[in-house]
């Protein structure tokens, strides 16, 4: 019957030459695309949809056909099948060790942490010689920025500032562990805050180094000791408090102690011999994510080991697509970007979330597999959450809502990391009577 069916396809193509077969063993995941199925078969797409036919099965070549049905046709066109599981695809991008001997030194990446108003941003302007805050809508931070610094005795620093800990913790939450060395910075005339405190939490939960910035020095109110004792409430030990925790004094208004902050992290860095691979497939963390008008989704990268090229293939979190361009801290394009530095990267297909981990692939459909599958199974997720709760329960918190009036709020924010931040803050508003719904958030 095959060979029967094998002589008339020859027929109806109208070829009478014999290719050569080749057999191949097919990788088949639990859902195929006809034209990826022909394709990893090295059939024609023309030839799978007509045998689908045969079968009674009326697909186009952009169909989706489950794996039983897909090995059938493999089975039929003489290949061997080999079933994979959907987490199968994720293999490709596995942790590669890389040797010892790869290994360089990498610049350590700093982040700047503490109350609002404290300086951080000024203190990074202060450190880079730029001027951001009189650009920032209203002096809040509003995007994570990124910028490399290059110290006076050459080392490079590569710096970021985030605009609150929300976004940080929710990156740490999405494994993306991104940060070297975390500064913190306290305001000589306020000493420790709220945010402080969090920030102390944030930086020991995440097991990273901490140097203490104490900032506004030059302001006559500005008491650094009841800094270094408060802190000491809070299990950090300064130098000057006999400690091991780092502590400079700094103002970045005037620029005082700001070579001293340098050194003081160039000294921490060393101590924590960073390294990294510049010649494998780059890895990075997306640090912000948002949409733009003119250029598409756009991401800023921290690569943190490989280097990411111009035409790279990559999958970020749910979202894959090819590095069009790679543009710098200070907003030039550049051909390729190595361990620890930041850059912008377009060509996305979608906006991906801050902490979402990019990887290349060496080819698209690879990189198209693990994204759509990653989307599946978060959606699957958020599916199977919804369905744990019973009628039961349902029937409960219906009846214990009808006294609480909801706002049904849509967030839309310029930003990933605001939208996020936003969403977070909302939902903690609300008392017995009324309470904040977000129906959707977006960038
Ligand atoms: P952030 O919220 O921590 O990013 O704080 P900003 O960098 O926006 O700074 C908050 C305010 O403090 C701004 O008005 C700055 O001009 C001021 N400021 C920051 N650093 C210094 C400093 O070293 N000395 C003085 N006098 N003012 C400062
Ligand atoms: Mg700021």
């Amino acid at each position: 019957m095959k060979r029967k069916q094998e002589r008339a396809r020859q027929k109806a193509m109208g070829g009478s030459v014999e290719r050569e077969k080749v057999m191949r063993t097919v990788a088949l995941p639990e859902a195929i695309v006809v034209s990826e199925l022909a394709n990893r078969m090295t059939e024609r797409v023309g030839d799978v949809v007509k045998s689908l036919m045969q079968m009674g099965l009326m697909v186009t070549q952009n169909e989706t056909i489950d794996a039983d049905t897909a090995e059938l046709i493999i089975q039929e066109f003489g290949h061997t099948v080999q079933r994979v599981s959907d987490a199968d695809v994720e293999d490709v991008i596995k942790e590669i060790v890389d040797d010892e001997g790869d290994l360089l030194t990498r610049p350590p990446v700093v982040t700047i942490m503490g109350h609002v108003d404290h300086g951080k941003t000024s203190l990074l302007d202060a450190i880079r010689k730029a001027k951001v805050v009189s650009g920032e809508a209203g002096g809040i931070t509003q995007h994570i920025g990124a910028y490399q610094v290059k110290a006076s005795n050459g080392s490079v620093l590569c710096f970021l500032d985030t605009p609150g800990h929300a976004a940080f913790t929710s990156m740490r939450s999405r494994g993306a562990q991104v940060t070297d060395i975390v500064v913190l910075v306290v305001a000589a005339d306020d000493a420790v805050m709220p945010q402080t405190v969090e920030a102390i939490a944030h930086a020991k939960a995440a097991n990273v180094p901490m140097i203490v910035a104490i900032n506004k020095i030059d302001k006559h109110e500005a008491n650094p000791t009841k800094v270094r004792t408060d802190l000491l409430q809070h299990e950090v030990v300064v130098e000057k408090m006999s400690g091991e925790v780092q502590d400079v004094e700094v103002s970045a208004a005037t620029g005082q102690g700001l070579d001293e902050l340098i050194e003081a992290i160039a000294l921490q860095s060393e101590l924590l011999e960073l390294k990294a691979n510049p010649n494998r497939a780059a890895q990075g963390a997306v640090i912000e994510a948002q949409l733009d008008v003119g250029r598409g989704p756009v991401a800023t990268v921290l690569i943190q080991n490989g280097t990411l090229r111009q035409g790279d293939i990559f999958v970020v979190g749910e979202q894959y697509g090819k590095v069009r361009a790679l543009i710098n801290d200070k907003g030039e394009r550049v051909k390729e970007a190595g361990p620890s530095v930041p850059v912008e990267v377009l060509g996305l297909n979608g906006t991906p979330g801050a902490g979402d981990v990019l990887n290349v692939t060496e080819t698209e459909a690879q990189a198209r597999e693990i994204a759509e599958y990653r989307a599946n199974a978060a959606k699957d997720k958020r599916a199977a959450a919804g369905a744990a709760t019973t009628l039961e329960q349902l029937m409960a918190n219906a009846k214990a809502d009808e006294d609480v009036s909801e706002l049904p709020i849509l967030v839309k924010a310029d930003v990933q990391g605001s939208a996020e931040a936003i969403v977070q803050a909302m939902e903690k508003i609300g008392n017995d009577e009324v309470r904040v719904r977000v129906l959707h958030s977006g960038v």
